[in-house]
C-alpha cells in the first residue's frame, strides 16, 4: 500500500518550522511496509490545499495530513477534506465531551471558536487527543484511507503511537524486516554500481544503499506475513550481495562496527596492536577503546604531533623528516615500524596527514593523509586525498586507517589480495 503525506502550514513552507512531523511520518509508515512516494508541504490556503488533497488521493492509497486543526480561521485542514470528500461538517458530541472536561480542568476560559474544533466531517472516525483540545479524525472514502492529525509533535506523535500505528498496521498486516550488509574499503558510487541491477529489479525484499564516513551499508528491507518469512525473502540477497562484494563486506551483524570487526579479527588471530597518530590526534585509539574487551589486543596508543615526538617516541629519522616531510609515506612507515618496537605489538597502525584548514601546498594539499600498517612485521603504506573539514578529514582517516588494518591482518592470513 502506498502513502503520502501533506505537511499544512505556511510556518513550514517559509522555513520557520522544521517538518520533524513529515519525518517522523515517513519513518514511521516506512517500518510499517507502507511505501511512500510522496510528500507535500502546502501552506494554510483552502484552493491549494484541497488540489494538494486531490493530487494525493489520485495516487495514494493513504493520505495523512499534519496541522491546521486548531481553532483559528486559517485552520482549514478538516474543512477543505471534508470538502473534497463531499461530506458535511458535523459536530461531534464525544469531542465537544473531552475538550470541555479540557478546559474546565485547566480552569481555562473557553471561547467560541474552540468548538470548531469538535466538528468532524461526517462518517469520519474521531481519535481522540490526549495532550491538546484538537481531535485526530480517520476518514475511509472508496478504499481510500484520510488520516488527519494535529501539527504540535507532542501531540501528533503520542496519537500516532497509541491509535494510528495500531490502524495502520490493521490495513497493512505484516511485518517488516530488515538486515545490513555493511561494506568498507568501497566508494558509494562503485558499490551503487555493482548493485546496480540488484537494487533496480528487487521490490520485494528491496535494497537501499546508505553512504556513511568511509563506509557503505546496503539495507535489504522484506515485508513478510512474519519474521521467518521475511528472513527467506533476504537470505538470498544477502548472499549474492556477499558474493559481489567479497571482502569488502565487513559484517552483516546489525550492531557490529567497523571497530568492532577488526577489534575481532585481532582476537581471533591472537594479534596486539598499537597506534601512532599525528593529526588524528588520539582518535583512533580511541575508537578502538571503545570496543568492550579491546584490553585483550590493545597495547599502547601514541599521539606524536610534533616532529620532535615523532622522532623521540617513534623513532622516525631525522632526516627523513627533512628530506620527505612529517606528512610523507616514509615517515608514516617509520612511524608504524616505531610504534610496533617500542610496545612490541604485533600489529601498528600510523596515520599523518594534513587536516587542516591551514599547513596546506600545492604539493601537499589539506587532506593528503598516509597511513602506515604492520602485521608482524610485514609494512603497507597508502596515500589517501580526504575532502571536507578538519573534522571530516581526521574522521575519515581513522576509518580507512581501520579498514587498511582490516585488511592487512586478512591478507597476512588468507590468500587474498585487496584493490
Ligand atoms: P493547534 O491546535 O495547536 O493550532 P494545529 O493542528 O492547527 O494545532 P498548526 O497550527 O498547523 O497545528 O501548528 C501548530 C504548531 O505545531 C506549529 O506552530 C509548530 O510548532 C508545530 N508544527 C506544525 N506542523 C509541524 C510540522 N510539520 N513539523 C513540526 N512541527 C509542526
Amino acid at each position: 500500500m502506498t502513502v503520502e503525506l501533506i505537511s499544512v502550514g505556511t510556518e513550514i513552507l517559509l522555513g520557520n518550522i522544521v517538518n520533524t512531523n513529515a519525518a517522523y511520518l515517513a519513518e514511521q509508515c516506512a517500518g510499517l511496509g507502507l511505501s511512500c512516494y510522496y510528500q507535500t508541504v502546502v501552506g494554510d490556503n483552502e484552493e491549494r490545499l484541497a488540489q494538494t488533497i486531490e493530487t494525493a488521493l489520485s495516487r495514494a492509497d493513504i493520505v495523512i495530513l499534519s496541522g491546521g486543526l486548531g481553532p483559528t480561521k486559517d485552520d482549514l485542514t478538516k474543512e477543505t477534506v471534508a470538502k473534497v470528500l463531499g461530506r458535511t461538517m458535523q459536530m461531534d458530541e464525544h469531542s465537544k465531551e473531552k475538550i470541555k472536561e479540557y478546559f474546565t480542568k485547566r480552569k481555562i476560559e473557553l471561547t467560541d471558536n474552540n468548538w470548531k474544533q469538535a466538528m468532524a466531517p461526517e462518517g469520519a472516525i474521531v481519535v481522540d487527543n490526549a495532550n491538546g483540545t484538537a481531535p485526530g479524525i480517520i476518514i475511509e472514502d472508496n478504499g481510500k484511507r484520510v488520516i488527519l492529525l494535529p501539527g504540535p509533535p507532542n501531540e501528533l506523535i503520542p496519537m500516532f503511537e497509541t491509535s494510528i500505528y495500531p490502524y495502520l498496521s490493521e490495513a497493512e498486516p505484516g511485518i517488516i524486516y530488515s538486515k545490513t550488509v555493511k561494506l568498507c574499503g568501497i566508494g558509494e558510487s562503485k558499490a551503487e554500481t555493482m548493485a546496480a541491477d540488484l537494487i533496480a529489479e528487487q521490490s520485494n525484499p528491496t535494497i537501499a544503499p546508505y553512504a556513511k564516513t568511509g563506509e557503505v551499508h546496503l539495507r535489504i528491507t522484506a515485508k513478510a506475513a512474519d519474521e521467518k518469512e521475511a528472513k527467506k525473502l533476504i537470505k538470498p540477497v544477502v548472499k549474492e550481495l556477499k558474493n559481489r562484494f567479497g571482502m569488502n563486506v565487513y559484517t552483516t551483524d546489525e550492531n557490529t562496527t567497523l571497530e568492532q570487526a577488526v577489534v575481532d579479527l585481532l582476537l581471533a588471530n591472537n594479534l596486539t596492536v598499537t597506534t601512532a597518530e599525528s593529526c588524528t590526534g588520539g582518535l583512533l585509539s580511541a575508537k578502538l577503546i571503545n570496543v568492550p574487551g579491546v584490553s585483550e589486543v590493545f597495547k599502547s596508543g601514541h599521539v606524536t604531533y610534533s616532529n620532535k615526538a615523532k622522532h623521540k617516541l617513534l623513532g622516525v629519522k631525522k632526516p627523513s623528516l627533512d628530506k620527505y616531510g612529517a606528512v610523507s609515506e616514509s615517515v608514516a612507515k617509520e612511524m608504524a615500524k616505531g610504534a610496533a618496537a617500542s610496545s612490541k605489538a604485533d600489529v601498528a597502525v600510523a596515520i599523518t596527514g594534513i587536516a587542516g584548514p591551514e599547513g596546506g601546498s600545492d604539493e601537499k594539499p589539506v587532506g593528503l593523509v598516509y597511513i602506515a600498517c604492520s602485521v608482524c612485521g610485514k609494512i603497507k603504506v597508502k596515500e589517501y586525498n580526504f575532502s571536507g573539514n578538519r573534522n571530516k578529514i581526521r574522521e575519515s582517516s581513522v576509518i580507512a586507517a581501520l579498514t587498511l588494518m582490516r585488511q592487512c591482518i586478512l591478507e597476512h592470513y588468507s590468500e587474498v589480495t585487496f584493490r
